[in-house]
């Protein structure tokens, strides 16, 4: 470590939420109120969250939100929905988190692997269809860093092709592509993540979105062990409140009204939350303009992109490799991550499926050269200052 005593700068964590008065009293609230588990809180966040889906004057009609207690069990349960069963294939990015494609062998379907677009780091259109057989089931795009990924691309291919289509937007909220809100497009379900480092967060949770009404059913059934109230009968107006039946061995994916106090008051300030983070971001490609990298992927004029991630590249000329960059940053005291290691590098994904870093050029470059700088909503003007400052003095050439 270099020590720097005359300015003991406190470390910059890479991610911390933002947990205000608010959030706190809606949690307090709830813990009084004698009802922890999913209930009216629950519930309003669903409500709210479709209102919040229309809030930019998209069309939220017969859709459906379900909260639940993360993003996995919400991909899950939409591919559980769909159909997805043995023998079927789903493709999605080599680019992600290992939870977009695990959900997949969950149901025992199997995962193509396909590479990105090294413009955007999003899923390549022309690799999903090349990656079509009869066996392909559905198409599972991420929206990267909260970057759109191709969607009418993506949802002509599914058209053409009689595919489903089920999009992980863990990063994307708020996002619009071609105008139009992440969750009110023309796929099949729809995920987001209020994972703790997330754009907003209930510390873990996630909402499954659809306008299928049969896959909300669905899921709504197997979030919590499969457990039906209609199939009372039928000559009766009112189902007992002690009455229920089980129809299929469910799983155990409902939110607390605990998180979903969270993320009632967290939803109110997602869009001020994505605004300062997109300020950041602004001020990052600004700077790092001149220097030898990549800047991160910015969206079209016009389009929201909510930044949970600003991915770094270093280019050939950086003179300094990705690994010791990092490290360099680390002893400046300012912590940074990589988003993330390629899953075709990933032991139990390049062994099950014999995938070959050449397979995935442009991943592979890019997780080569790429780093995450830290970027939230808590960051003072004086923490950004402090990360550019970091990255121009291990970038500037005397
Ligand atoms: C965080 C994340 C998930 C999983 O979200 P959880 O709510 O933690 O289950 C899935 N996909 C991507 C791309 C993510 O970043």
């Amino acid at each position: 470590m270099t020590s720097d005593r005359s300015s003991p700068l406190p470390f910059l964590p890479f991610a911390l939420p933002e947990i205000g008065e608010d959030d706190i009293a809606e949690v307090v609230d709830t813990l009084r109120s004698g009802w922890i588990t999913t209930g009216p809180k629950a519930k309003r966040f669903e409500a709210d969250f479709k209102a919040w889906l229309g809030d930019g004057g998209d069309d939220t009609e017969g859709l459906h939100c379900i909260a639940v207690n993360s993003a996995t069990a919400g991909l899950h349960l939409a591919l559980e929905a769909i159909g997805i069963v043995p023998g079927d294939e789903v493709i999605t990015t080599t680019h992600t988190f290992t939870a977009t494609a695990e959900v997949v062998r969950y149901l025992g379907a199997d995962v193509k692997l396909v590479d990105i677009a090294p413009a955007t780091l999003n899923i390549a259109p022309a690799a999903v269809e090349a990656a079509i057989t009869p066996r392909t089931k559905a198409i599972l795009p991420v929206h990267y860093a909260g970057l759109a990924a191709d969607m009418p691309a993506i949802l002509e291919i599914a058209r053409r092709h009689g595919l489903k289509v089920v999009e992980d937007a863990a990063h994307a909220l708020p996002t619009t592509s071609a105008g139009r809100r992440i969750g009110t497009l023309a796929s099949d379900a729809t995920v987001f993540s209020f994972y703790a480092n997330k754009t907003i967060t209930t510390g873990e949770g996630g909402m499954l979105v659809t306008r299928d009404a049969a896959l909300a059913k669905r899921a709504q059934i197997m979030r919590l062990h499969g457990m039906s109230r209609d199939a009372f009968d039928r000559f009766t107006a009112t189902v007992p409140s002690w009455y229920y039946e089980i129809v299929a061995p469910g799983f155990k994916y409902n939110l607390t009204d605990i998180a979903a106090a969270l993320g009632l008051q967290q939803l109110k300030k997602a869009h001020a939350f994505a605004q300062r983070r997109a300020a950041i971001a602004e001020r990052y490609n600004a700077a790092f303009a001149d220097l030898p990298v990549i800047t991160a992927p910015t969206a079209p004029p016009g389009e929201l992109h909510p930044w949970h991630l600003y991915v770094l590249r270093l280019g050939p000329e950086a003179g300094i490799a990705r690994n010791a960059f990092i490290e360099r940053l680390f002893e400046a005291g300012i912590g940074c991550s990589v988003h993330y290691i390629p899953l075709h590098l990933q032991p139990y994904w390049r062994d099950r499926y014999d995938l070959k870093p050449a397979d995935f050029p442009a991943s592979q470059q890019a997780y080569e050269q790429m780093l995450s700088l830290p970027i939230y909503s808590r960051m003072s003007d004086g923490d950004v200052d402090r990360v550019i400052a970091a990255v121009r003095g291990l970038l500037v050439r005397a």
